[in-house]
């Protein structure tokens, strides 16, 4: 099932209260999305899938227009998590790193209501962030408020994922209570989660020093400063040893990002596939044509890929978590 802005601030809560987070995969096509939701399904876990700009406008989605893109994205996942297979697997769309002048646009157009070509079939995503983590603390405050004014004038819930400093050591906690308080002083209610800084990196370098103990005083200040209970979002997972993450879900992160080592897993599959594939890929091979087929590479790439996600999700304590989701929207 595709959960809607309210749907997935239960989640979050459930997540809190329980002690998890969820996986949040930054997927880049369709065989990656429906990878990710046959690892839930069979870790019977609740999962998030995000899309970047350059997803968003890469070939697979938009292929140069994200808007397209985004709806096309949001059509696969809702087709997949409406079927018979992943209709149990609670799922999220969030829209990750988006940044530059089309950031705005493109999050306020979804917020109204993506057209998909089906008749009468108007998408948005679950959940949403900016890309703000360069911006002034005015700026990064304009954004969210713009996009709370958005869904305000649209008569729809807007659930917010606030960022500032992702990078860039740790975010000092008067940073948070001047951000989250400006937010929630003029579009109440909106933020639902919290990505300070808390000492990771993205991308697979080296980490810059993850403080466990930022991540449950950041989520202690901002369920304060909000008046509700809110958990962090954490951002460049991908070089975290995994205590350090089992750490950080025990310290209040109930939403992970992870993408470049997802990435790196999926493009070596790949490179494998065909380095091992060479004689059977060359045309008169008996095997060509098979081998040369789509799902040859992607039937590779998700043996190596499965694992892996499910590893990650039991790590974050997720696994066998859907039925406490499903119970806290009152499915089951
Ligand atoms: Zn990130």
């Amino acid at each position: 099932m595709l959960l809607d802005a309210l749907q997935s601030r239960a989640v979050f809560r459930a997540a809190l209260d329980g002690g998890f987070a969820l996986l949040a995969v930054n997927a880049d096509s369709p065989a990656a999305i429906t990878d990710v939701l046959e690892a839930a399904r069979a870790e019977d876990a609740p999962v998030m899938i995000e899309a970047s700009l350059w997803q968003l406008t890469g070939h697979s989605f938009g292929a140069g227009d994200p808007l397209l893109g985004m709806a096309r994205y949001l059509v696969q996942i809702a087709l997949l998590a409406a079927s018979e297979r992943y209709g149990r697997v609670p799922v999220l769309f969030h829209t990750d790193h988006i940044r530059g002048p089309q950031t705005l646009p493109l999050l306020e157009a979804s917020l109204r209501g993506l057209a998909t070509g089906i008749p009468g079939a108007v998408m948005s995503p679950s959940t949403l962030s900016v890309d703000s983590s360069a911006f002034t603390e005015t700026e990064n405050i304009e954004a969210l408020v713009r996009l709370g004014c958005v869904a305000r004038d649209c008569g729809r819930p807007v659930t917010l994922e606030m960022e500032a400093g992702v990078d860039d050591g740790v975010t000092d906690l008067a940073v948070a209570e001047r951000l989250l308080g400006g937010v929630e002083e003029r579009t109440p209610g909106t933020i639902h989660l919290w990505a300070p800084g808390v000492g990771t990196r993205h991308g697979l370098g080296e980490q810059g020093g993850f403080s466990s103990e930022a991540v449950r005083s950041h989520q202690q200040t901002a369920s304060r400063v909000l008046g509700r209970p809110v958990g962090i979002a954490l951002h460049g997972s991908s070089g975290l040893e995994p205590e350090a993450l089992k750490a950080a879900v025990s310290s209040g992160v109930v939403k992970v990002n992870w993408s470049s080592e997802s990435l790196r897993i999926r493009s070596q599959a790949a490179q494998e596939y065909y380095l091992e594939q060479q004689a059977a890929l060359t045309p008169g091979h008996p095997q060509w044509k098979t081998a040369a087929m789509d799902q040859g590479v992607q039937a590779h790439v998700a043996s190596r890929y499965l694992p892996r996600v499910a590893e990650r999700i039991r790590l974050l304590g997720a696994s066998g978590q859907a039925g406490r989701c499903r119970s806290a929207l009152g499915l089951e």
